[in-house]
């Protein structure tokens, strides 16, 4: 039986020399940010969404996939409750925005 033998013959090209570009810079969540994620994470494990993935906007009283972690009460005014469990609520993206657009 005859081997075949697919090796090509042909130089292997040599990589280029143009020098790579840097990987794009990973934004750095500062404490505010990661305070803020560890908020929503909490919230999600403690409402978890119904079987479909949908929560309820406490607004409107829709049913949404995309929610915002609200604040019942204002966190600029009552800066004490910015990460009080007992202040957040999900709320649909136009209802908080026309909470914050409203203030
Ligand atoms: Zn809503």
């Amino acid at each position: 039986m005859q081997r075949v033998n697919n090796i090509s013959t042909e130089p292997i090209p040599k990589p280029s020399k143009t020098p790579r570009k840097a990987p794009k810079a990973i934004p750095v969540l500062g404490k505010v940010g990661r305070a803020r994620i560890a908020d929503r994470r909490a919230k999600l494990k403690a409402e978890p969404a119904n079987h479909e993935g949908y929560r309820i906007c406490y607004l409107c009283s829709g049913w949404f996939v995309n929610v915002d972690l609200e604040h019942v009460k204002d966190a600029s005014t009552h800066p004490g409750l910015r990460h009080d469990k007992t202040n957040h609520k999900w709320a649909c993206r136009q209802c908080n925005d026309r909470k914050k657009n409203a203030r």
